[in-house]
């Protein structure tokens, strides 16, 4: 490039062009259409520049350049179509201090004039530093028939609205609702009825945007705790009170369902481990379907939605119908249940991580990584571990874990009716099948409740014996 395009402050400043014929006019076609101002000097000029002079457009001086004329100018043009006095009054713009153009010779000019599309303040310049003019015209012609001609006035009083489409979200609904405004309810007011149709155009389309960008659904997969509401997040109460569908979880609890907003229709989609479930493919689909109809779905899991919790599954069904969504985390039953035993997760000089297991996956039985699990003081969480109680046990012992191993289950955590079964590996069955519970329960293996823990609190453990 050896031209760089820039932009020139010329507003109320000198614009100076020597010459009266043709060449002179077709520049001072461009340079009229500025704010600058404009002067032109030639002793013979032409009618219409004689016209343009006696209506103010410009300040005509019928002589030739001298000394002194190009003072204060920031650009001036040699239009003489007379190469030798292009030369001398170059020369003296120069050094006046003025950038200088000589009409079609690209050497000795200090700067060119590209072609432009007006779309003031939109302005197009094409350039192709004298190599082209073909190709410039081509460009040109094309970037006329893309802008609508309103566009200029579009854009200034677009500019004056900018603060007020700050209501639509940043980023792509904004960038939809301007491209609306100029190639096509913009324009189409203009034409049909005129300027004075934009404001109200602009007023009517922003209302139109922030309608449909209310009516994009949302969907939140919030984490509803392990029942108790008062383990709830304020953020899962906040998505609770502004949502239009609650799809929930068996697990979760009626006081928490309560949350929702009144209006809110409730859906149970309760997936009963044996019982009559409903295909995560068809929750999936629920979900999509509410949410499409630009509603802000709630989707709410027990404890964690990252634990145990087919988030993945749903977060990819949201993302490939094209559905905002957001994770709201939530108080896993670990959690809650190791704080009712009085017990940490982790415990300096015992154990320094954790597992969260699960007593079956969708294959059957899980397996883990037994043996190291059976080394002394490992701590596990184990969800859904109710029928699948006697085959860890088997697991564990048959790797060599301790069968003086504490082992703590916790039924229906934070729940009025939170039982606690503190037992130990050996004896976790059949104590486990003997208690018959109907709740959910969480497991833990090398735990046991705090010993100074209120024995009211813990079921003895002849009550199964
Ligand atoms: N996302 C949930 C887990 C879902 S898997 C969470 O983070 O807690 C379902 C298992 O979680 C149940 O089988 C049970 O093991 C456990 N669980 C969930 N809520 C529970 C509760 N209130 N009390 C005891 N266990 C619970």
């Amino acid at each position: 490039m050896d031209h760089f395009p820039v932009f020139m402050a010329v507003a109320g400043r000198r614009i100076v062009l020597s010459g009266g014929g043709d060449a002179a006019m077709a520049k001072l076609r461009l340079i009229m259409k500025t704010t600058a101002h404009v002067s032109v000097f030639a002793e013979d000029a032409s009618p219409e520049i004689q016209g343009w002079a006696a209506e103010g457009k410009l300040t005509l001086v019928n002589r030739a350049v001298e000394p002194g004329d190009a003072m204060c100018a920031v650009l001036f043009y040699a239009a003489n179509e007379d190469d030798a006095e292009d030369a001398r009054v170059a020369a003296i713009a120069h050094a006046d201090g003025a950038k200088v153009n000589i009409v079609d010779n690209l050497a000795d000019s200090q700067f060119i004039t590209p072609a432009i599309v007006d779309r003031d303040p939109v302005v197009v310049a094409i350039g192709t530093e004298g190599a082209a003019p073909v190709v410039a015209r081509k460009v040109k012609a094309d970037i006329e028939a893309q802008l609508p001609v309103s566009l200029g006035v579009l854009a200034r009083i677009g500019k004056t609205f900018r603060s007020a489409v700050e209501v639509l979200p940043m980023g792509a609904k904004r960038r939809t609702f301007w491209s609306d405004f100029y190639f096509n309810a913009g324009p189409k007011a203009v034409e049909s009825v005129g300027q004075s149709a934009v404001i109200p155009t602009l007023e009517a389309l922003l209302d139109k945007h922030i309608m449909a960008t209310e009516k994009a659904g949302h969907v939140d997969l919030v984490g509803a705790g392990p029942g108790d509401p008062e383990l709830l997040t304020l953020k899962a109460r906040n998505a609770l009170d502004k949502a239009d569908v609650v799809i929930h979880d068996r697990l979760v609890t009626p006081e928490i369902l309560e949350l929702a907003r009144r209006e809110a229709v409730i859906i149970d989609a309760g997936k009963t481990g044996f019982g009559p479930a409903m295909a995560q493919g068809d929750i999936d689909a629920l979900i999509v379907e509410h949410a499409l109809k630009g509603h802000h779905v709630v989707r709410l899991k027990a404890g964690d939605p990252t634990v145990f919790g087919r988030l993945d599954e749903e977060i990819d069904a949201c993302d490939a119908a094209g559905i905002s969504w957001r994770v709201v985390p939530g108080i896993t039953a670990a959690s809650a249940a190791v704080a009712n035993i009085g017990q940490s997760l982790t415990k300096r000089n015992r154990n320094s991580s954790v597992r969260f297991i699960t007593g079956h996956d969708t294959k059957g039985y899980a397996d883990h990584d037994w043996r190291a699990l059976a080394q002394n003081g490992e701590v596990a969480a184990i969800y859904m571990g109710k029928k699948s109680a006697r085959f860890i046990q088997g697991r564990l012992l048959m790797h060599g874990a301790d069968p003086a191993t504490p082992v703590t289950i916790i039924e229906n955590v934070s729940r009025t009716d939170q039982q606690i079964i503190a037992t130990t590996l050996s004896d976790l069955e059949p104590t486990l099948t003997r208690a018959n519970l109907r709740g959910p329960a969480i497991t833990f293996y090398g735990l046991a409740p705090r010993a100074a823990m209120d024995a009211a609190d813990t079921l003895p453990l002849e009550e199964f014996a």
